[in-house]
């Protein structure tokens, strides 16, 4: 009966709490279809809390959501679109009920929380059941109350009963199908429009009519009030069709190679940037991004100084440093801001990126620019740094790779660009023209500081640098107590590496906690496989004829430049996605339900900011 749950807590009331114990692995039906199932009892009321998974049978149409009756045949992101709908929609459902409830909630249950942007998580899942039938799974923890050290049963039973059961009743059970529906098709036609990028000559598109500032600082939602919504400029417009709502949509394509964003300060620079920025992930149908897309492999570009690097080959951008120091393999546990900002270009261009994206907010001024009469006073063999206007052109004829720029204060890209936007009053203006004439007629003065476009590379593709495991992990090893290692995520900036901590507070497009949670596992199945792990997981990089996009898509490979390091990573993004995102490695402890894919660039990103990573060409 329903009530069997409720009747075994009321006889453990005021119990010794590891009676608790034998409900682990136990099922409990708590309405006609609403399963519960205890996974780990915590051992006392004050540790983290107990696991459990809720069951469900699938509420709406597989053929009408899924266009498909076989969940593992239908499209992947519309599974993973579903799946984040269905949080969402518990989520909203159990903060409605908390709103018009006359008790106060405990607080006791914790479910992964989604941000607007719409991923593969470990926290809900479809999943077809030996007997045919489809069912939802949502994994949850729970903080089962005591009175002190004894069970509280009534409170079990008030947060299992009274806000978890209806909860799951109204956001799972009864959620809005069509809503669903809705929801997955916006999805899918976002994942499209941002295939047709790359056929279409373009590295991204924001559509007609987009809302891009957000609402604070410390909000990721929609500006609620005064947002001047985003209009092309009528000679960079183009239409593309959206397959699966069939409709049209109109808006601004960036083409191939460099746009120059410009404008006075406080015009809306940074927001059409930071949009761009979170491009490469689908949002939910109301976030005002939607349909506002980048390459899959655009990465933020920004200054980092004290961050640690190793192995990277900055020589494009820096050499001659004073006393020798070697920038081929460049290592250092302290960069400045112009050699993090070199290493951060150089280890996106190795992980595949194909679009660059810089903010002059955020990065370091003597690597972007040198004008003529600085290059007077210093000459060319005392400045180490080849600053990036020197660089931009190479990386887009010999490399594909495009770069999108705020730049309010130097003209020195207008020759190369090819966009220049002007924001003005939040409005996009194409001002392409007016640069190029600008351009033309003060070249005379400009003589001598724009080199000439060579016809080789600076920049070798065939990035020689591989992964050190026994060389970075030494020093974790020795620490090694009878614990273990112990990895973990921290909230949304940081990693726990044993004793040393990953900073992931510059690595912009990480946007959710799970996420961090999943890299995590990552770097630790490095440290659990041990050598002979690590070759394989190489091996299976090497191997991969495709990549994956965030909501689980293959997606083609098309960037040039690789490494052994960066095939390891992709080696750790197949692993990860076969796992469902759950590696379990012994090292990283998670409870079910809390991770959320992550990009190779963030996974690698974190890798490469870890202080004793040891790499060898
Ligand atoms: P910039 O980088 O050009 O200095 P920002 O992008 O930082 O400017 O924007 C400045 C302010 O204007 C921010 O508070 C931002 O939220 C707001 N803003 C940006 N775009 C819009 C818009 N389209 N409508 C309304 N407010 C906007
Ligand atoms: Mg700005």
């Amino acid at each position: 009966s329903y009530m069997a749950l409720k009747n075994y807590f009321i006889s453990l009331e005021g119990g010794n709490y590891a009676a608790l114990k034998s409900l682990k692995g136990s099922t409990f039906a708590l309405s006609e279809s609403v399963k519960l199932t205890f996974l780990a009892i915590q051992p006392d009321p004050f540790a983290p809390g107990s696991q459990v998974c809720v069951a469900c049978p699938c509420p709406f149409s597989l053929q009408k959501v899924l266009l498909n009756d076989d969940i593992n045949s239908a499209a992947p992101c519309r599974r993973v679109a579903a799946e984040d709908f269905i949080l969402r929609s518990f989520h909203s459902a159990y903060h409605h009920q908390q709103r018009s409830s006359n008790y106060s909630y405990s607080g006791a249950l914790q479910v992964l929380r989604p941000s607007q942007h719409v991923l593969e998580r470990s926290t809900v899942r479809l999943v077809r059941a030996n007997n045919g039938s489809v069912e939802v799974f949502l994994y949850a923890r729970v903080k089962l109350p005591g009175h002190g050290r004894r069970i509280d049963g009534h409170g079990a039973i008030r947060i299992l009963y009274d806000e978890l059961l209806p909860a799951a009743t109204r956001g799972v059970v009864g959620l809005d199908e069509e809503q669903l529906f809705q929801h997955v098709t916006c999805v899918h036609d976002q994942e499209h429009l941002r295939s047709q990028l790359h056929p279409a000559g373009c590295v991204a598109f924001v559509v007609n009519g987009a809302i891009l500032p957000r609402d604070a600082g410390d909000s990721d939602c929609p500006l609620q009030s005064g947002a001047v919504p985003f209009t092309s400029p009528t000679s960079l417009q183009r239409t593309f069709t959206l397959p699966y709502s069939g409709k049209q949509i109109t808006g601004m394509a960036l083409p191939r190679g460099l746009t120059l964003i410009a404008g006075g300060g406080f015009h809306g620079k940074s927001t059409l940037l930071r949009a761009l920025e979170v491009g490469v992930y689908n949002h939910t149908p109301d976030d005002g991004r939607v349909f506002v897309v980048v390459d899959p492999t655009a990465v933020k570009i920004r200054a980092e100084d004290r961050r640690s690097v190793h192995g990277v080959d900055i020589s494009p951008f820096i050499n001659n440093l004073p006393f020798k120091k070697q920038t081929t393999a460049f290592a250092t546990s302290d960069a400045s801001g112009s050699t993090s900002q070199a290493a951060n270009i150089m280890e996106a261009l190795e992980l595949g990126s194909q679009l660059l994206l810089l903010d002059e907010d955020t990065c370091a001024t003597n690597l972007m620019y040198r004008d003529a009469l600085m290059q007077m006073l210093v000459p060319r063999e005392q400045e180490p740094i080849t600053p990036f206007v020197e660089r931009v052109t190479d990386l887009v004829q010999h490399h594909e790779v495009s770069s999108i720029m705020v730049v309010g204060g130097s003209g020195q890209y207008f020759p190369y660009a090819n966009v220049v936007l002007v924001m003005n009053a939040y409005q996009a203006q194409d001002c392409t023209e007016s640069a190029k004439k600008i351009v033309a007629t003060s070249m005379t003065s400009m003589q001598g500081t724009s080199s000439p476009i060579s016809t080789v590379s600076i920049f070798n593709p065939h990035v020689n640098r591989c992964f050190d495991g026994n060389e970075t992990f030494a020093t974790v090893r020795c620490r090694k107590g009878r614990e273990g290692t112990k990895v973990s995520g921290v909230g949304k900036d940081s990693i726990r590496f044993s004793e040393e901590s990953i900073d992931l507070s510059m690595v912009e497009q990480i946007v959710e906690e799970g996420q961090v949670n999943a890299i995590a596992q990552c770097l630790a199945m490095l440290f659990d496989e041990g050598p002979a792990g690590v070759e394989a997981i190489l091996n299976k990089g090497k191997s991969l004829p495709t990549m994956f996009s965030c909501v689980g898509e293959k997606e083609p490979r098309r960037a040039t430049f690789h490494s052994d390091f960066s095939m390891l990573i992709e080696g750790c993004d197949a692993r990860q996605r076969e796992a469902r995102l759950e590696l379990q490695t012994p090292s990283c402890y998670l409870p079910h339900g809390f991770t959320t894919v992550a990009r190779r660039f963030e996974i690698g990103a974190a890798l490469n900011r870890l202080r004793t990573l040891r790499t060898y060409a």
